[in-house]
């Protein structure tokens, strides 16, 4: 391949844009003429793309977000969309590109590859709920930010003997409630994946700690499970402890990305150039037990994830 292209798509995450610098500088590299897309999908149907060289991604290993900005496209989901897409590959004589997103944005990729345009996924979200890989771009530095905000809501909790009852982000994946739950000494740990029984698991673990006299609580709960407030309320009514809580939200997704991630993220886009230079389309670049590794994308799509329950046992030993 001669030319090819990159784009972000779905939840930006941080390391995007080392993955970014990555594809660029390996495909300049090699010979290779490497566009950036503009708004993932949307960009590629609004013919919204510009040409970039080894000086383009200069100074961005260290940005949280993505350079080549990010969107959901629901017009690519038709065909109509994808023929447009495709027209502009054509236009611009692009052979292949890595698509740097979720689930959701491998399900373009398989679509796209499917009508003639190679591409390679490369997992790029913050939940850690691709399938495929053990690990996707981001992670880390959100665990990171998870812990650090709830070590400054401990702070407050316990100078005031209160309770604060903590919603992660994740989607539907409970990987970052549940690793930063354990990062942050959290009283109580809910996620989709284990099926809780609030009075038992959080009503009747707090009273229990409070017999041992413990004053402050911290409890995290996964996006995918919610209704943080009405729990707020009824660990107040409960238990009898001054509870709030609090959404973390969005500022979860920025900030400077991790060593980790910076490094995972240029070791992916490096391997994702690698295999267009052979010609070779249709994949997704994933981590599987520490090592870089690539599978069809098809295949990909149906694998399942399950969740480390030794870890959440773990928790549920140590946490009282
Ligand atoms: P993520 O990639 O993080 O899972 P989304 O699920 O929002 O995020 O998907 C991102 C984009 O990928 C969508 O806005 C759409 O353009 C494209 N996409 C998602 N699902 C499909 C699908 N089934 N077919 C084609 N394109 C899809």
């Amino acid at each position: 391949m001669k030319t090819i292209a990159v784009l972000t798509s779905g939840g930006d995450a941080p390391g995007m844009n080392a993955a970014i610098r990555a594809v660029v500088r390996t495909g300049c590299e090699n010979g290779m003429s490497v566009y950036g897309i503009n708004r993932g999908y949307q960009g590629l149907i609004d013919d919204d793309l510009i040409e970039l060289n080894i000086r383009s991604v200069s100074d961005i290993i260290h940005r949280g977000g993505t350079m080549l900005h990010s969107a959901r496209c629901l017009a690519f989901k038709e065909e109509e969309g994808m023929q447009k897409a495709i027209e502009t590959c054509k236009k611009h004589g692009i052979e292949g590109i890595v698509v740097i997103g979720g689930d959701g944005s491998f399900r373009g990729a398989r679509d796209l590859s499917l009508r003639g345009i190679p591409c390679i996924g490369v997992p790029g979200t913050i939940d850690n709920d691709i399938v495929s890989s053990d690990y996707t771009i981001g992670y880390d530095t959100c665990l990171n930010t998870i812990m650090d905000m709830v070590d400054r809501l401990r702070d407050t909790v316990e100078s005031h003997s209160r309770c604060m009852v903590v919603e992660v982000m994740g989607n539907r994946c409970g990987d970052l409630t549940l690793n930063s739950g354990i990062a942050v000494g959290a009283t109580a740990i809910v996620i989709p994946e284990i099926q809780s029984d609030i009075e038992k698991h959080v009503i009747e673990r707090i009273r229990r700690t409070q017999k041992t006299d413990k004053k402050h609580f911290i409890i995290m709960v996964a996006e995918g499970i919610g209704g943080v407030a009405a729990l707020a309320k009824k660990i107040q009514e409960e238990c009898g402890v001054e509870t709030r809580s609090i959404v973390l939200g969005h500022v979860q997704r920025g900030g400077s990305p991790t060593a980790r991630d910076r490094v995972i993220a240029s070791e992916m886009g490096y391997h994702a150039v690698q295999l267009l230079m052979k010609g070779i389309g249709n994949r997704v670049v994933v981590m599987r037990k520490d090592e870089i590794v690539d599978y069809d994308i098809i295949e990909a799509l149906t694998m399942t994830k399950e969740i480390d329950t030794t870890l959440y046992n773990i928790a549920h030993e140590i946490s009282i």
